[in-house]
């Protein structure tokens, strides 16, 4: 029998730094018109800071969220380089990636650092997604759940009384981001409904079974439909493939197309 689903899948584009704001504004006039059939599906644009203004503008009036790929946890001050929550909020970006495997292996953030961002990002009502992932080296050496765990705990360690449903987990298998190898969709199983069964020895069941976990690491037409289907994946987080706007779409449309909502 078909499982009810209470999770509503989201399907999420991470430009990266990719994108001037004229590449922008063309991808969300194409994108727009080719989902707007895609009814259940949350979509998520993670943008450029540079064009994430102009994105936010452009889907004001649509489900489509406008997300940032970063923060800092203070509101304002001596912070140079930094952009925070409320700034965030006051372009109208309703969500914010937070220790994308980027930040944390080329820029050093710390598991702590993470925990203080999501913890911000909660406070202030945006919803982040939180990356957590192993590198192929600590999944050859049996440490993908020591990594994932101790990512996961810390975060939730920060965060006061929320539900599920205030928070997003990616679980990104670095080795797989960006390469073109994906993990099983049994690997991707296997990995996020540990990660559930964890949030649930945190937070309890109710909490656990309100939390949208996605994946993330070399998603495309071809294989999210597999991803999709597997119980606990409840959508994905793409890179190099959303960078077109027609692949997007299609994934936006396969995403509809393997849950129920
Ligand atoms: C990512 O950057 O979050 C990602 C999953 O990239 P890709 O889809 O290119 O592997």
């Amino acid at each position: 029998m078909a499982e009810q689903r209470v999770r509503r899948p989201m399907m999420a584009a991470n430009w990266k730094m990719n994108k001037l704001v004229r590449e922008a504004q063309e991808y969300v006039s194409q994108l727009l018109p080719r989902i707007e059939n895609a009814e259940g599906v949350d979509v998520a644009i993670f943008a450029p800071f540079t064009s994430l203004v102009e994105v936010a503008r452009m889907i004001r009036d649509t489900p489509v969220v406008a997300g940032a790929q970063n923060l800092y946890y203070e509101d304002s001050g001596a912070f140079t380089g930094e952009v925070s929550a409320l700034m965030l909020q006051d372009i109208g970006a309703g969500a914010v990636l937070v220790g994308h495997s980027e930040r944390r292996e080329i820029f050093g953030e710390s598991d702590e650092l993470v925990a203080r961002k999501t913890a911000r990002a909660v406070e202030a009502g945006m919803l982040p997604v939180v990356c957590v992932g192993e590198t192929q080296e600590e999944r050859d050496a049996g440490e993908m759940w020591e990594k994932c765990s101790r990512q996961v705990q810390r975060v939730i360690e920060e965060l006061g009384e929320l539900n599920g449903e205030s928070i997003v987990f990616a679980y990104e298998p670095i080795w797989a981001i960006g390469t073109g190898a994906t993990a099983s969709p049994e690997d991707a199983q296997d990995a996020i409904g540990q990660i559930r069964g964890l949030l649930g020895e945190l937070r309890g069941e109710e909490f656990a079974e309100g939390v949208r976990i996605l994946y993330g690491g070399s998603i495309k037409p071809g294989n999210v439909g597999e991803i999709m289907a597997q119980t606990d994946v409840d959508g994905g987080l793409v890179g190099g493939a959303s960078l077109e706007a027609n692949t997007f779409a299609e994934l936006v449309n396969g995403a509809a197309n393997h849950k129920d909502s």
